[in-house]
């Protein structure tokens, strides 16, 4: 998001889609497009989220199932439909909430390898990435808010040019160093090896271990995550061979979650800062080269390079020629992005 004021503003998903891909970034984060079935996916991690906080500061287990039910059955008899074919079946409300239940039969908060302290859930964030204004110069040329640069800069007042916004689920004092550490909640449609590998790499990590220094001032160790999957538990009668009955009464026991802790060093820091910076200059970049749709010509698709477009929103759209009339409205939706929304991953 650019503010009026020209101050750009970025969180973990604009920089990961404009890294994946230039079109991506601009059409989601620019113009302010998605789909019908992006939005399901970001809603379902949101209620997800919205109820984990209140489970990290100790609310009993019937109230935290009570408020799930408040947010999501009704978004999800709305829009997903009942079909178990269906791409997001698995984020029906029933599904998820048998999950939910089970997910927190075996991990009460007492059992948490971690201490949480409920001043330090949910802490948004906003720490700029550079002393650069948005006039171009650097902090220390602005004298009484004015940018003295050559005499010639007409900038009256310093704006950071460039700003990270987030919100860590938590920072929480692990057991095992007494260190400080962000904690994070994940729901992905398949918690394989594979995603295991994904996070412990995520770009997502180094950005939140590297706010939480800047705004606490404290050594944060590195991230917890805590990442449970959302996919559709089986329950047809069919006889279980590891639980020895039907599906239809074991299916929630075979929930898969799976609590994982990493560290970042400072050097994985540095280069997150130097690549997140570096980033944030391309999206203002493609936002002010490309201001309106009339541009999509122009945006290029590095996403066909590399395999982005598989987990891309705008697939359909892309392969259907990034057409601009009126079929637009019928692949695409418009949901402005705001900052701090969660996304499922
Ligand atoms: S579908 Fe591929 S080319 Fe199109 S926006 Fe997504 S990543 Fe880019
Ligand atoms: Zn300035
Ligand atoms: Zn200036
Ligand atoms: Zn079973």
């Amino acid at each position: 998001m650019i503010r009026p004021n020209g101050q750009v503003v970025v969180d973990n998903s604009l920089l990961r889609s404009v890294a994946s891909c230039d079109f991506r970034g601009w059409m989601r984060h620019g113009q302010g497009y998605t789909t019908r079935e992006e939005a399901i996916a970001a809603y379902a991690g949101q209620a997800w989220h919205e109820v984990m906080a209140d489970y990290l500061r100790a609310e009993p287990d019937e109230r935290l199932v009570q408020k799930f039910e408040l947010l999501y059955h009704g978004y999800s008899n709305e829009f997903i439909p009942d079909d178990p074919k269906g791409r997001w079946f698995r984020l029906r409300w029933e599904n998820v909430d048998a999950i939910l239940k089970e997910w927190l039969v075996q991990h009460p908060v007492r059992g948490l390898p971690f201490a949480v302290n409920k001043n330090l859930v949910e802490v948004g964030f906003q720490v700029p990435l550079s002393d650069e204004c948005v006039c171009g110069h650097p902090e220390k040329r602005h004298r009484h808010g004015w940018c003295q640069w050559k005499a010639k800069c007409k900038c009256q007042a310093f704006v950071h040019a460039f700003v990270f916004y987030g919100r860590l689920d938590a920072l929480v004092t692990a057991e095992h160093d007494r260190g400080l550490y962000v904690l994070d909640h994940k729901t992905t449609g398949r918690l394989t090896q594979w995603k295991i590998e994904e996070y412990r790499h995520d770009s997502q990590m180094s950005g939140y271990v590297w706010a939480a220094r800047q705004t606490t001032g404290s050594n944060v160790i590195g991230i917890y995550i805590s990442a449970v999957e959302l996919s559709s538990l089986p329950n047809s009668e069919r006889k279980c061979l590891t639980h020895g009955a039907p599906y239809s009464e074991c299916g929630s026991l075979h929930m898969k979650s799976q609590l994982l802790v990493y560290n970042r060093t400072q050097d994985q820091l540095d280069e997150w800062h130097a690549t997140a910076l570096e980033l944030a200059r391309r999206y203002r970049k493609l936002c002010t080269d490309s201001p309106t749709l009339d541009h999509v010509p122009q945006v290029r698709t590095q996403g066909t390079f590399h395999g982005a477009c598989i987990f891309c929103d705008f697939k359909d759209y892309c392969a259907a020629g990034r057409p601009q009339d009126s079929t637009m409205g019928t692949l695409l939706l418009h949901e402005p992005w705001v900052p701090f929304v969660a996304e499922e991953k």
